[in-house]
């Protein structure tokens, strides 16, 4: 079987055994006779396996009882609207921290439908190498919320410890490390996933929405954008993304059968010591440009000492099955997106191919 270790940022690879499972039960789903891509949203084994992915995001997330958990369409990007559409009166505002292209495009979306301000941006010549300090972080009177991104996925920069905006809540974009590590949700009002890096295919995105921050959500608009909308159908109002549900519940499943949260997080920080071990050994070689105190666990972000290099590591990587590692157009060099699917043995053999192209070509 011709698989390839597949580092692209999203989507991005799923565990076997989810993608075997479901091949498996493509023509008869729980013994109804048909595949999940068939079934009514209606039916009582769908509504079982829409259930049982929210209590198993829950249970993984350690998500308090006073949180409801929304499975909607429309990505991250949709939420870039329905969070300030939803939770800003007219005479509220918000504060964006811009730590990357995501939060750049929240920011602005925001900034078309209500009141909003930047309380920090970290950009330097269109190119986000760090997180604001705490000093940065201006937050004014009559903010509801305030916006950031944990982790930037282009740019490689991960909140390790999130900022204290005392009474105002955060509202955080975790599209790219959801499930890589254990949160506390305290300081958060509202939490949102596209489900495409961490979660599952793309298709379903994730809210985890505190219940007073719920309440605030606004009367006037579109039933199919409110909050209290959807929460009082279960996210169930119209016809939910089934099969990348049931995707992201086979990955669910998987991460629980791991050992949830503790052991995820664990791999994931020793595949970040392998990987940037050998980026630092040689720092004349592979030069990362990101902040050592806020390297992303999830995209390792690096350049070689040319472009030339870099398009060579690029081609030979590919040639030993290794691929998705081209950096963004916005940002260049090399970008590897290790989300929770791959194992420590994974990086082993990235951080093999690496060594040995320092010793042909350094
Ligand atoms: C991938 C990603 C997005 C884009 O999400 P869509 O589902 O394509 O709208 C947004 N934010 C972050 C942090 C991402 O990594």
């Amino acid at each position: 079987m011709g698989r390839v270790l597949n580092f692209y940022a999203g989507p991005s690879a799923l565990p076997l055994e989810a993608l075997e499972s479901a091949k498996n039960e493509i023509f008869d789903w729980k013994g109804t006779g048909m595949s999940v891509l068939e079934v009514s949203h209606r039916s009582k084994e769908y509504i079982e396996l829409h259930n049982e992915s929210k209590d198993l995001l829950r249970k993984l997330l350690a998500i308090p009882g006073d949180y409801e958990i929304l499975m909607l369409q429309g990505g991250a990007s949709l939420q870039f609207a329905m969070i300030p559409m939803n939770l800003l009166g007219d005479d509220q505002t918000a504060g964006y921290i811009v730590t990357g292209r995501f939060s750049s495009n929240a920011f602005k979306t925001a900034g078309t439908l209500r009141k909003v301000y930047l309380s920090v941006s970290t950009e330097e010549d269109g190119i986000f190498s760090r997180l604001p300090a705490p000093e940065e972080i201006n937050i004014e009177t009559g903010t509801a919320y305030c916006h950031l991104t944990s982790n930037n996925t282009i740019f490689g920069t991960q909140w390790k410890v999130f900022p204290d905006t005392g009474p105002v809540p955060l509202v955080c974009d975790m599209s790219s490390d959801i499930l890589s590590r254990k949160i506390d949700f305290k300081p958060f009002g509202l939490v949102y996933a596209g489900a495409q890096k961490n979660l599952g295919p793309s298709g379903v995105t994730v809210i985890i929405i505190r219940n007073d921050i719920l309440e605030r959500s606004r009367e006037d608009l579109p039933d199919i954008l409110n909050y209290k909308v959807h929460a009082g159908k279960n996210s169930l109002y119209n016809t939910p993304s089934c099969f990348a549900t049931y995707m992201m519940n086979k990955v669910l499943k998987w991460v629980d059968k791991k050992g949830g949260l503790s052991a995820v997080e664990e791999q994931n920080e020793k595949k970040a010591y392998l990987i940037y071990g050998t980026i630092d050994k040689d720092p004349g070689f592979f030069r990362s440009r990101v902040e050592k105190q806020c390297r992303s666990s999830m995209n390792v972000t690096f350049n070689l000492p040319s472009e030339e290099l870099e398009s060579r590591f690029i081609s030979d990587a590919q040639k030993n099955g290794i691929i998705g590692i081209k950096g963004h157009r916005s940002a260049g060099g090399v970008r590897v997106s290790m989300y929770n699917t791959h194992g420590t043995d994974d990086i082993e053999v990235l951080v093999n191919f690496m060594n040995n192209f320092i010793n042909r070509n350094g």
